[in-house]
């Protein structure tokens, strides 16, 4: 599994000119083209619930689940009991190993079974399960509860690390240290990323300026991009502009050979799974819009990347790519930069949280009396205070319609729907409502959804003019791919609705195994009938 984080459908085939060829010489494979053109392409394929952010959208993949049973409703969310945002892999009693971040990290929020953790318990933990990617919460809502290793990035020395849940005894897989003694990210500090297409392949591009990029970690607005991180000499931020550039996928991809190669991955009849995430991806879609020269030519050297990744995996698997089933998904896709939407004349913007959470506390103060009303606004839902409206004697249901209306006069608001309204099944019957459903678990979720119109997203009070950002149910965030290829895979170009819910029980069938327990996607029609 390789998601690539933030990377919208549209990608295939805006910048299907500049990927490698299907078919290199020497029997060679080539990346996204290969597995569109020898694999199997599910073209309208969609994340199916709210919000569409890296927590929910990688916790649907392996599992088959939507947040509203699986429990990551978002990557953050708000506990009453405890008064704090929870993260949505925080798990305090699972300390972090060779990472200064205090948080512990394990897949305990996730409520259900992953594929791997399936492969597990149907062969007595032979099957092996790894993840890896530069954020923790990708591949540990991947791989699950029960993987062998799960390895994600300290973003402040680019370094290998883990926590308890995965290794008890605190100590890196050796091959993991062995990596992490390479210090690879540190032998580019100082290097330029330039743009590897000709210029005229940004003559498809419609916003023709850099005004709307932001500088990450101060690699700047246009290429060429210098990537010291300001720095003279490696500290911190280097790493963090580092985790922008080609190279950083190489690093994962790289060191997830090493993983295949160490762990015997695919070296006998016993199904393995290795899911990876490329999170770069994200970080430069973030920092440079989906319109942008960085997200054109990330997504250029991504191809390159996965092709030398799937020649060098054919080359370490017995059976080489009929053994091995490759699936290449999205946790998000992206909205273009706000600011350049409303330049060219959308209806566009960002209407400010904190001025919402205002809105409905005088609200509320207004027709129940002046006291605390709200507790939090975490995307994207508001929880209201439940001691406030005991106190009052007043029935929740009249207090959550009464902030939802509130909401709804809000600029760039198109819905808000509240706990009571989902929980008894009363929203319209629209696509929009039935994501809002899936994303709604009631002993995790707020008490008010809020819903975005097109163009608008809920941020800090200015509008930001640089970057762009993602969570809401609109094609940009919910279009993404769905590539398979290899073992078990019929080739073909498939136009029928699919839904990233569906890969987990498609591989669930191919490898025989009990579907993961909150599964609810249908078997992808692009594989072969098996026993
Ligand atoms: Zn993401």
């Amino acid at each position: 599994m390789i998601a690539i984080d933030q990377f919208r459908a549209d990608y295939l085939t805006r910048f299907e000119d500049l990927y490698l060829p299907a078919k290199l010489p020497g029997g060679r494979v080539g990346g996204f083209r290969w597995m569109m053109e020898q694999g199997a392409s599910h073209v309208d394929a969609h994340h199916v619930h709210i919000p569409v952010a890296t927590g929910p959208g990688h916790s649907v993949l392996m599992t088959g689940c939507p947040p509203y049973r699986n429990g990551i409703v978002g990557n953050n969310w708000f506990v009453p009991a405890t008064g704090k945002d929870l993260y949505c892999v925080q798990d305090d009693t699972s300390p972090q190993i060779n990472s200064a971040e205090k948080q512990g990290i394990s897949a305990k929020n996730l409520l259900v079974t992953t594929l791997g953790d399936e492969l597990k318990l149907s062969t007595g933990g032979r099957s092996k399960v790894w993840g890896i990617a530069i954020k923790d919460r990708a591949g540990v809502l991947m791989a699950g509860h029960l993987a062998d290793g799960v390895y994600w990035t300290d973003e402040d020395t680019g370094q290998w690390a883990t926590s308890t849940a995965y290794r008890k005894d605190r100590t890196l897989h050796p091959v993991m240290d062995a990596i992490n003694k390479e210090a690879v990210p540190a032998k580019y500090f100082g290097r330029t990323w330039d743009l590897s297409v000709p210029a005229s392949a940004l003559e498809r591009l419609p916003i023709k300026t850099d005004a709307y990029a932001s500088n990450p970690s101060k690699l700047g607005t246009k290429f060429p991009h210098k990537v010291d991180g300001g720095l003279d000499k490696i500290g911190p931020n280097f790493f963090k502009a580092f985790a922008l550039t080609p190279w950083a996928i190489d690093y994962v991809l790289n060191s997830s050979l090493r993983i295949v190669k160490d762990q015997q991955l695919g070296q006998d009849a016993i199904t393995d799974v290795l899911a990876i995430n490329l999170s770069t991806n994200d970080y430069v879609g973030h920092a440079y819009g989906p319109y942008s020269p960085e997200v054109l030519d990330i997504s250029v050297a991504t191809d390159r990347a996965i092709s030398n990744f799937l020649n060098s995996l054919f080359a370490q698997v017995p059976g080489g790519s009929s053994a091995v089933t490759v699936v290449i998904t999205a946790d998000h896709g992206v909205a273009p930069n706000l600011q350049s939407m409303k330049d060219l004349g959308f209806d566009a913007g960002v209407w400010s949280t904190s001025d919402l959470v205002k809105r409905i506390e005088a609200r509320l103060d207004k027709e129940f009396g002046e006291d605390d009303w709200v507790l939090k606004y975490v995307s994207p839902y508001v929880w209201l205070n439940q001691k406030t409206i005991a106190r009052h004697n007043l029935p929740r249901q009249k207090v959550e319609d009464a902030a939802a209306e509130a909401a709804m006069e809000a600029a760039g608001i198109y819905a808000a729907y509240t706990r009571t309204s989902i929980l008894h099944g009363a929203l319209p019957q629209t696509e929009l409502a039935r994501a809002v459903y899936r994303g709604f678990h009631p002993q995790v979720s707020g008490d008010i959804a809020l819903i975005s119109r097109a163009f608008f997203l809920g941020g800090s009070t200015a509008l930001p003019a640089k970057g762009a950002s993602h969570t809401e149910f609109f094609t940009y965030d919910t279009r993404v791919p769905i590539l398979l290829a290899g073992f078990g895979v019929k080739r073909g170009v498939y136009t029928e609705r699919a839904a990233t819910i569906d890969i987990a029980p498609t591989l669930a069938y191919l490898a025989k195994v009990n579907q993961p327990s909150g599964s609810e996607g249908h078997i992808l029609p692009s594989v072969s009938p098996r026993r």
